[in-house]
């Protein structure tokens, strides 16, 4: 039985990718840090014209922002068109505009909307996020309730068209903020005032996780639709000069992910290279956005197929994300180098931070992983940004370096390093332009910048949005720091070198390891990642081995005794022949040997010390989650599960033998808490392993015997 679907070729560097993942943050910081090391003379250049930079942007900060024609239009507090952003953020979240604008009317209007979009602290969990757009100042004073009351104020002085009015306006706001266009027409419109002043560009089709085969098809209508216009605007201005497009590979399969591997290959990969066939046609770059970690070894897989098609030969717009908070980013850099190289190539490289910290570092910790697949301190995030930086500006045959990053310091290390070097920057539409006008341009520092532009209508932004509004929001971000007066322009502009060394490379103190997430007193059960090619490979030939084995599941009598029941064949429900194994049910005769077994036995376990049955519960949970691979395997064979529901289940009874052992270790006392005698467990087949052992363990710490009656 094919257990998970290989595909890709195994090559030295591919492993070295995989096996960076479970590397020790520590010793990949320490490379990053050795490698990105600089001369003091150089050091104190990237500091200088940094802390230029971050001044001039401070200067222009202060001058108008697109927010005020809201503020003067309403004549509002800042305040209230801070809780006026919350209100237009939550309507976004409301699909249909229907909908929202009967919320408007009949309910915000009459000044109960809190009830009416969840409770208020959803409502106002961005404020501090938006204050920075309304005020320029991060302020996190914001109470909710002074917000409430603002957004009462307001619906009281200007009732229902006001509100009306004025959630429209902060939604088309918020659409000039962060959206080039509704449509690739007018965002190619509006890019060329821009690009006269020496900026490029490169279009962003917004949508992602599409959820549906229909969603995907649209998003590639989007994107083809967007070449054409990009390739006609460009007119032959070729990949480096002209604008380009990019692409989420989440946005054209609705099951993008390593575990449909064959299925990637079959249909996404050919999706893919017809858009690239397309921005062959007009020589325009493609860049493939990184997504989550878990996606990376199979974009890894793609870009090794589209780079080794024959109809792809020679073309140089092949481009690649890659994210510097990743161990592994500096292993696919060389990959890709090596990949480049063999296939005749000069792929374009954009190196980012990573915009889904918060997200890995919460996967990582649900999936009860061995570690994380991104750094925990934000300052080793930058300084393997350096060290990626420097990797990719010494290929230049194979590779065309795009820096995307709005931190100034970044950015003066980049153009220090780079010196007669061929790249660009990048940034984000709406986000970096003050610094890089500084840098666009003769008389500035002369450097090409591509601004990422996203295209499209307000319902399509959310997700975009929120992640600009989290990457923002976080306090240790630039773009945060740079206008909050309190931070000196040299704190702003220090060198995170010496400020990873300060650290020692520890990883960060107060983000705990998935396993010790529960702390000292019990540990959380291991995941496993289906999306690492090593642990894929270990899994599947411990399924097979599972396979091969002959079960059988028999009544557990004490004293020796066994049942006469004949055995029967268990069948797979997905394939009746695939037996599974035997089982005996239990007669008549067996259950009553299993009482007398239960009665006796009763006084003794009740007797024994709470600590001692904690213990034997422990040894329970370790044995399991060193055979998981076989529950597994009977997870899904017998009940039908999927690999991933069946990591879960075994999971889960894992944590429950711990959790119920760290209850009764510490606090319980038998003489407080009598046992009850022989305790029935009847399990349901729908969690056959984590339901069975959750009932029947709680009862055993709790010092009582178990007849359990398995589904
Ligand atoms: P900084 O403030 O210097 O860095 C912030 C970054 O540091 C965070 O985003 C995060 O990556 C990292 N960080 C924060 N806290 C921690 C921590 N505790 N531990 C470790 N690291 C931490 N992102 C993608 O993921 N995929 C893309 O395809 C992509 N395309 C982009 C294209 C362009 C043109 C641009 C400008 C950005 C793109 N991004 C993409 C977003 C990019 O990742 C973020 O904008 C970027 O991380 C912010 O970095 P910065 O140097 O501007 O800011």
């Amino acid at each position: 039985m094919q257990f998970v679907e290989f595909a890709r070729s195994q090559t030295a560097l591919r492993d070295a990718i995989t096996a960076a993942y479970r590397r020790d943050e520590r010793d990949c910081v320490a490379l990053m840090m050795e490698q990105a090391a600089m001369p003091d003379t150089q050091v104190a250049s990237i500091k200088a014209l940094a802390a230029k930079l971050v001044a001039q942007v401070r200067k222009e900060r202060t001058k108008s922002s697109g927010v005020d024609a809201l503020m003067h239009e309403f004549t509002l507090s800042s305040q209230e068109g801070i809780a006026l952003m919350c209100l237009a953020e939550a309507l976004l979240r409301i699909p249909d505009r229907l909908t929202a604008d009967k919320l408007i009317r009949d309910k915000i209007s009459g000044g109960d909307w809190a009830s009416h979009l969840g409770n208020s602290a959803s409502l106002f969990v961005n404020a501090a996020a938006w204050g920075l757009l309304v005020t320029g100042k991060l302020v996190s004073s914001h109470s909710e309730q002074g917000l409430s009351s603002a957004l009462t104020r307001l619906i009281a002085k200007g009732g229902e068209p006001l509100i009306r009015k004025g959630v429209d306006l902060a939604m088309r706001m918020l659409g000039k903020q962060f959206v080039t266009g509704e449509t690739i027409e007018e965002a190619l419109a509006n890019g060329r005032e821009r690009e006269a002043r020496g900026y490029r560009f490169s279009y962003d089709m917004l949508g992602e996780a599409a959820m549906t085969e229909e969603d995907a098809q649209r998003y590639l209508r989007d994107y083809e639709v967007a070449i054409h216009a990009i390739g006609k605007e460009s007119n032959g201005r070729g990949i480096y000069n002209g604008p380009g497009i990019s692409v989420k590979l989440s946005a054209i399969h609705p099951r993008y992910a390593r575990m449909k591997h064959e299925r990637m290959m079959a249909e996404l990969l050919p999706r893919l290279k017809g858009l690239f066939l397309l921005a062959k046609q007009y020589n325009i770059g493609l860049n493939i956005d990184a997504e989550e970690a878990d996606r990376l070894e199979i974009s890894m897989d793609l870009v090794e197929a589209l780079a080794n098609d024959p109809d792809l030969n020679g073309f140089e717009g092949i481009g690649i994300v890659v994210q510097a908070y990743q161990k592994r980013c500096p292993y696919v850099i060389d990959f890709l180098i090596d990949l480049a190289r063999r296939t005749g190539h000069r792929f374009m490289v954009r190196l980012v931070k990573g915009a889904y910290w918060d997200a890995e570092i919460k996967r990582a910790q649900v999936d009860g992983l061995d570690g994380y697949p991104v750094y925990t301190r934000k300052v080793y995030t930058d300084v393997s940004y350096l060290a990626c930086a420097k990797k990719l500006l010494a290929a230049q045959d194979a590779i065309y370096p795009q820096f995307a990053s709005h931190n100034a310091y970044t950015l003066s290390a980049v153009y220090h390093l780079a010196e007669g070097k061929d790249y660009e920057f990048q940034c984000l539409h709406g986000m970096g332009e003050t610094l890089y006008d500084q840098v666009v341009g003769k008389g500035k520092l002369d450097k090409p910048c591509r601004i990422y532009a996203p295209v499209g209508s307000h319902e399509t932004l959310l997700a975009y949005l929120v992640r600009r509004l989290l990457e923002n929001g976080a306090n240790s971000s630039f773009v945060n720091r740079i206008v909050d007066e309190n931070v000196s322009i040299e704190e702003l502009v220090e060198d995170p070198v010496a400020e990873a060394a300060r650290f020692g490379g520890l990883p960060h103190n107060k983000i705990a390891l998935p396993v010790e997430l529960y702390g000292a007193g019990r540990k959380n059960s291991a995941g496993m990642d289906l999306a690492n090619e090593h642990v894929l490979q270990k899994l599947q030939q411990a399924l097979l081995a599972s396979e091969q084995k002959a079960w059988l599941a028999a009544p557990l009598l004490a004293d020796g005794n066994e049942s006469a029941n004949p055995a029967q064949a268990v069948r797979n429900p997905a394939n009746h022949q695939d037996v599974v194994g035997q089982v005996q049910e239990a007669s008549r005769e067996d259950v009553e040997l299993a009482l007398q077994a239960a009665v006796r036995a009763a006084p003794v376990w009740a007797a024994t010390a709470p600590a001692k049955r904690a213990e034997a519960l422990d040894r329970m949970a370790d044995l399991m989650e060193a055979n998981m691979p076989a529950l597994m395997g009977l997870a899904v064979r017998e009940a039908g599960k999927t690999l991933n529901n069946a990591i879960a289940e075994v999971r889960e009874a894992v944590d429950f033998c711990r959790y119920y052992a760290a209850q009764v270790r510490e606090e319980f006392d038998n003489s407080r808490h009598p046992a009850l005698g022989p305790v029935v467990c009847i399990s349901p087949w729908n969690f056959p392993l984590a339901i069975f052992i959750g009932e029947v363990v709680a009862s055993l710490a709790a010092g009582n015997v178990v007849l359990a009656k398995p589904a």
